[in-house]
C-alpha cells in the first residue's frame, strides 16, 4: 500500500512537471508503459492473498485512471503552450514597410519613342525603318548630296572599311541621319503615303553636352498630290502640343538642306517659359527643335518617283534632343551612361 501510494505522488509530479510533450510522453511510458513502474505493481497483484488482491486492484486501477486523467490535461496545456509560443514567433507585423523588389523598367529614349510613334500614329503615319549601316548612296547621293558637294561637309562620317577592296563596291557608311529611309520607302511605296522613321545615327565628331557620337533621329516624310508646308505646320504643332501636353506654336525660317526645297529651321515656343523668355531659350521665346522642308524633286527622281505628279514635306529631329526638353536632362551623355541611378527616375 505504502509503496503504491509513493508511486502516484511521484508519478503525479513527474507529469505535471513535465516541460514538453516529450518529456510528458517519458513520464506516461515510465509508470503507465507496458513495463512501467505501476504495470509492475498489477502485475504482482496475482501473488497476494485474495482479499488484499481485491483492494489492491481496485486501488491500482484508480490510480492509473487518475493518471491517465492527468496526463491528458498536461498534454492539453502542453499544446496549447506550444501553440501560443508559435502564434507568438510567428507574428506578422502589419506595420512594417513592405519589401520592395526591382522590376526592370524602359529607358528613357524608349519612353519617349514610343510616346511620339503613338502621336504620329494618331495622325495616320506608319512606322518606316532602315539599316544602320548604309550605302553612300541612300546616305548621300539619293538625298542630293553627290561626291563634290560641299554639303557633305555637314555631315561627319565614320566611313565602314571594305574588306574585299572591290572598286566597284558601293562604299559603306553608318548613317549619319535617318532620311535614307525616305528613299527607301519611296522605291517600294506608292503614293499618297505619311510615314515616320525613327532610329539610331553616327557622327564622327567629338562629344560634349549636346553632341554624341551616336543618337536618335526621327524623319518623317507626307507625300501626295497637294501637300504643302501648312500641313507640316499643322502637324507639328499638333504633335508637340500632345508630347508636351500644352498649347505650343511652331515658326519656320528659312534654311538650306540638300534633300529638300524650300528648306526650313523648326522653332517652338519654349516649354520652359511659355514664350516669354528664359535662359533656356536665351530670352528669344523660342527653342530650334527640327530641320524640315519640301521634298526636292531631285530625291523623288532618285527614288524613282516624277515630281511633277507629287509633292511632299519631310523633317527630322533628335529624338535624344526632345527627351531632354521634356524630361529636363542637361546632358546628352546620360542617355548613354547606364548610370542606374539616372536610368531609375524614369
Ligand atoms: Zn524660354
Amino acid at each position: 500500500m505504502h509503496s503504491l501510494e509513493d508511486l502516484r505522488a511521484e508519478a503525479e509530479r513527474a507529469i505535471k512537471q513535465a516541460g514538453s510533450l516529450k518529456a510528458l510522453r517519458d513520464a506516461e511510458v515510465a509508470y503507465l508503459g507496458r513495463s512501467g513502474k505501476l504495470t509492475q505493481i498489477l502485475k504482482t497483484l496475482k501473488d497476494l492473498p485474495e482479499d488484499k488482491r481485491r483492494t489492491m486492484g481496485a486501488e491500482a486501477n484508480e490510480t492509473r485512471k487518475l493518471l491517465e486523467l492527468l496526463a491528458a490535461e498536461r498534454t492539453a496545456s502542453l499544446k496549447r503552450e506550444e501553440y501560443e509560443q508559435k502564434l507568438k514567433l510567428e507574428r506578422i507585423d502589419i506595420t512594417r514597410p513592405g519589401k520592395r523588389y526591382h522590376k526592370g523598367g524602359l529607358h528613357p529614349l524608349t519612353i519617349i519613342r514610343r510616346d511620339i510613334e503613338r502621336i504620329f500614329g494618331s495622325m495616320g503615319f506608319a512606322v518606316a525603318e532602315g539599316p544602320e549601316v548604309e550605302t553612300e548612296f541612300y546616305n548621300f547621293d539619293a538625298l542630293n548630296i553627290p561626291a563634290d558637294h560641299p554639303a557633305r561637309d555637314m555631315w561627319d562620317t565614320f566611313w565602314i572599311k571594305n574588306p574585299k577592296r572591290d572598286p566597284k563596291a558601293q562604299r559603306l557608311l553608318l548613317r549619319t541621319h535617318t532620311s535614307p529611309v525616305q528613299v527607301r520607302y519611296i522605291q517600294k511605296h506608292a503614293p499618297p503615303f505619311r510615314i515616320i522613321a525613327p532610329g539610331r545615327v553616327f557622327r564622327y565628331e567629338a562629344t560634349d553636352a549636346s553632341h554624341e557620337i551616336q543618337f536618335y533621329q526621327l524623319e518623317g516624310l507626307m507625300v501626295g498630290r497637294d501637300i504643302s508646308l501648312a500641313n507640316f505646320k499643322q502637324v507639328m504643332q499638333t504633335f508637340l502640343g500632345k508630347l508636351f501636353g500644352k498649347e505650343m506654336k511652331v515658326r519656320l525660317r528659312p534654311s538650306y538642306f540638300p534633300f529638300v526645297e524650300p528648306g526650313a529651321e523648326v522653332d517652338m515656343s519654349c516649354v520652359q517659359c511659355g514664350g516669354h523668355g528664359c535662359s533656356v531659350c536665351k530670352h528669344t521665346g523660342w527653342v530650334e527643335i527640327a530641320g524640315a522642308g519640301m521634298v526636292h524633286p531631285k530625291v523623288f527622281q532618285s527614288a524613282g518617283l516624277n515630281p511633277k505628279d507629287w509633292q511632299g514635306f519631310a523633317f527630322g529631329f533628335g529624338i535624344d534632343r526632345v527627351a531632354m526638353m521634356k524630361y529636363k536632362i542637361p546632358d546628352i551623355r546620360m542617355f548613354y551612361q547606364n548610370d542606374i541611378r539616372f536610368l531609375r527616375q524614369f
